[in-house]
């Protein structure tokens, strides 16, 4: 894994954000909650270091969406930009799809797939997962 440093921002540009180090567990999710808050049917993410997160624009209004996640948006155009889970309280997710160059950081898995809409094809050979990749085991492809 390679250090990167990435910026991206929400659609209409009132917030900027900035992320360095290591961006690992890069991912498709399919999970409701993702569904619904970015009001489509996967969300590409990407995990980095909390400390190396930054906001360097606007505000990045926030919502609770479980007992123990905060999504972050934009409360102007309602772009999703992030996740952060209690358990994982040193990191933050980015949806790599708000990146300024969205093609570097491609998802090497998918995940939360027993939430998947059946209309949804997956047929690029990546690794599939039920729940979480740490929880479960990779699903027959
Ligand atoms: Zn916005
Ligand atoms: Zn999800």
């Amino acid at each position: 894994m390679e250090e990167t440093h990435i910026t991206g921002g929400c659609f209409c540009g009132a917030v900027r954000y900035e992320a360095s180090g290591v961006a690992r567990n890069l991912r498709y999710c399919y999970c409701e909650s993702c569904r619904r808050a970015a009001g489509s049917p996967a969300v590409a993410w990407g995990t980095f270091d909390r400390n190396g997160f930054r906001v360097t624009q606007g505000t990045l209004a926030e919502f609770r969406s479980s007992a123990h996640v905060t999504r972050g948006f934009c409360a102007a155009c309602g772009s999703c930009l992030t996740y952060c889970h209690e358990a994982r309280s040193g990191e933050i997710d980015v949806t790599l799809a708000t990146l300024d160059e969205p093609a570097r950081l491609a998802p090497q898995m998918h995940v939360w797939v027993a939430d998947k809409l059946p209309w949804v094809r997956i047929e690029d050979g990546l690794p599939q997962y039920a729940a979480t990749a740490l929880q479960g085991t990779e699903l027959k492809r």
